[in-house]
């Protein structure tokens, strides 16, 4: 989720104008009128990501009957565009041409290195469509939105009705099996049927980070391959040395790997030349040396290793695990999100792994129950090759204190060096999950709220001013009305539903002082 702030009633336009300094999000008014900024607090658009439904939560029945069924759930998924506005201090969703839904059957379109390719073709020659699973997200200096499409394996199956199909190397690797996730939309809707030859490659066109324009309800949106496919849980974008944009990217998966994408030039420069600065660049998968040090390897065909195995750097963007398998990647205990703070250092949680039985340094417990949070400073101001890592905090904490937590997973470091954490699992103490801030100085960790029955809290993102901040609930009593009704009383809703919350100081301040 990322709310973007409309500045100019007249002529509405969102994100960052060209001119401002991306290195000093502490003063976002600087770069822009007064009038405009104070706006920006009141009117925005907000990006939400769908991530997931319950079949029996979208459907009320275990199992899909009929294609129509199928078409419910996925539309239940995918991406809302909303405008914002507050009035009389209450913030309202109003009227927009910006408003639109992005569900599994929107046409969308690839750019980068793998567009084109035989890879992201099917027999049958139909369009690419839709997008699936989108887990957290990322945002760019030019005002777009990137939504991350994550566990996109569990929505494909087999029918296998000619007792043929059995899993590539490839499929293996990014999970593919026959049943899938139960949702059983492959029995359905042949485009999820991994046994349908006419559908061949439709799985290669998932798994990608997506480019959404939040201010052009017409626009499609766009899977930059450059940023690789993987189990993509968000990206964390900054702007780096000479102006190149630079995005760190979770594999979510146990044992699984931390990524960084490197813009080939300055950013202001490429957009002027027609040229998308997630179109081209360098993709690197993260080492991480038991001595604190690092190192960045890059996924290229020009590596003598990869290209054993693989024909063409489109081949090594679409099947960026085994590249990064033959890398020597360090395998991590499920890298969820990343932040990256303004001292430049770089945040991720690993969120747990039940099946971790050999500690190393940077995943240091097996099994590893709660999670931990590791950082690391790149070389040359996030552009170099090598960095220096340790572990920021492990979620360990003393039952019955304010900083019992386990399952990080949200993450956002604020400009003033606050580091908020979101959870996503069974907590301690018999608490939901919950949102915490730690003080990236200090170490000082405190609970901010605990959730309702059975939800995950997660999203986070704020207005300029950072006095209002947006957060949501999701899958609250995983679906079922007899453990929460929450959100009700509110329009009269009794069965529980994903929620946005809007979280103010009682004394109007920014959130977490
Ligand atoms: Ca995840
Ligand atoms: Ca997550
Ligand atoms: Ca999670």
């Amino acid at each position: 989720m990322h709310y973007f702030p409309v500045k100019d009633s007249n002529k509405p336009r969102c994100g960052w104008n060209d001119d401002y300094d991306w290195d000093d999000d502490l003063d976002w008014s600087r770069n822009t009128t007064r009038s405009a900024y104070r706006r920006g607090n009141r009117n925005g658009v907000l990006c939400i990501n769908h991530e997931f439904g319950r079949t029996s939560h979208v459907l009320g029945k275990a199992t899909p009957d009929s294609l129509e069924d199928v078409r419910v759930m996925q539309h239940a998924h995918g991406i809302s565009v909303v405008e914002l506005k507050k009035r009389q201090g209450q913030w309202r969703q109003v009227k927009s041409d910006f408003a639109r839904r992005i569900h599994v059957n929107t046409p969308v379109e690839f750019s980068g290195p793998v567009a084109g390719s035989d890879l992201l073709k099917t027999p049958n020659g139909n369009i690419p469509l839709g997008t699936v699973n989108n887990c957290a997200n990322g945002y760019t200096p030019w005002g777009t939105y990137l939504t991350c499409e994550e566990n996109f394996n569990g929505y494909f199956g087999a029918t296998n009705q000619n007792n043929t199909w059995v899993a590539t190397p490839e499929q293996e690797r990014y999970g593919f099996s026959d049943g899938g996730f139960g949702y059983a939309w492959h029995n359905l809707d042949k485009r999820f049927d991994l046994s349908d030859p006419e559908y061949k490659n439709e799985e290669n066109r998932f798994g990608w980070i997506v480019e959404i324009d939040p201010v052009d309800g017409t626009s499609k949106p766009v899977k930059r391959t450059a940023l690789g496919r993987v189990k993509h849980e968000g990206i964390a974008l900054t702007v780096s040395a000479g102006g190149r944009v630079v995005g760190y990217m979770g594999d979510d998966q146990r044992f699984d790997y931390i990524y960084k994408f490197v813009s080939e030039g300055n950013w202001r420069q490429m957009r002027r030349e027609g040229k998308s600065p997630l179109d081209h660049g360098k993709l690197y998968v993260a080492r991480f040396n038991d001595d604190g040090s690092g190192d960045w390897l890059e996924l290229t065909i020009d590596n003598p290793d990869i290209a054993q195995r693989f024909s063409s750097q489109a081949e090594v963007l679409a099947y960026a695990r085994i590249a990064a398998d033959i890398v020597g990647a360090t395998p991590m205990d499920r890298p969820e999100w990343t932040t990256v703070a303004p001292n430049g250092v770089v945040y991720c949680t690993l969120t747990n792994n039940s099946q971790c039985t050999e500690a190393n340094a940077a995943n240091p417990l097996a099994p590893n129950s709660d999670g931990h949070i590791i950082r690391w400073k790149d070389s040359k101001r996030h552009t170099g090759t090598r960095f220096k890592w340790d572990i920021y905090l492990i979620a360990e904490s003393t039952h019955g204190t304010e900083d019992t937590f386990s399952d990080p997973d949200g993450l956002w470091a604020d400009p003033d060096g606050r580091l908020f954490i979101q959870t996503d699992g069974g907590q301690k103490d018999g608490l939901n999950n919950q949102m915490l801030v730690s003080d990236l100085r200090t170490g000082d960790l405190r609970r901010l709220f605990t959730g309702v029955t059975s939800d995950e809290i997660t999203g986070i993102t704020t207005t300029p001013n950072r006095k209002t901040m947006f957060v949501n609930t999701q899958h609250p009593g995983n679906g079922d009305p007899t453990r929460t009704n929450f959100p009700a009383p509110f329009d009269g809703v009794t069965v529980p539903r994903d929620s946005t919350i809007v979280i103010t100081k009682k004394d109007g301040g920014v959130i977490g002082s």
